[in-house]
């Protein structure tokens, strides 16, 4: 044995979770790179637990809020697409019915310039 392996401390391969307290295999604790070394609670764990929020009424609520504060946010922008935009802003059968105009256009002035005499 090299002066080496001696201070690389033999990695475990097995931790046990905080929360659960089963011992599992460390795939099973996600590894935090800040850190270099796996967090203390267990895939499962966290999972259970962001789940458990996610259910909750003062999640749902906080999601609303930062929705409302996020669309009062972008507000003025949307009004100024909007502005810039108007074509855009038509309901989609008026935008529809512009664009086979224009294409219906486009055909007639093609076919006259292919057969000059008929028209
Ligand atoms: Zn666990």
């Amino acid at each position: 044995m090299n002066s080496l392996t001696c201070i690389i401390p033999i990695e475990p391969t097995t931790k046990v979770c905080r929360k659960c307290g089963i011992p599992q295999p460390l795939e099973r604790f996600p590894f935090e790179k800040a850190r270099q070394t796996h967090r203390g609670t267990c895939k499962a764990c966290r999972a259970a637990e962001s789940r458990a929020l996610r259910s909750s009424a003062e999640h749902a609520e906080r999601i609303r809020e930062a929705e409302r504060i996020r669309s009062k946010r972008r507000r003025p922008y949307i009004l100024k697409w909007q502005r810039e935009h108007p074509d855009n802003m038509l309901p989609g059968y008026r935008r529809r019915a512009a664009r086979r105009k224009e294409r219906l256009a486009a055909a007639r002035l093609a076919a006259a310039q292919a057969t000059p005499q008929l028209f």
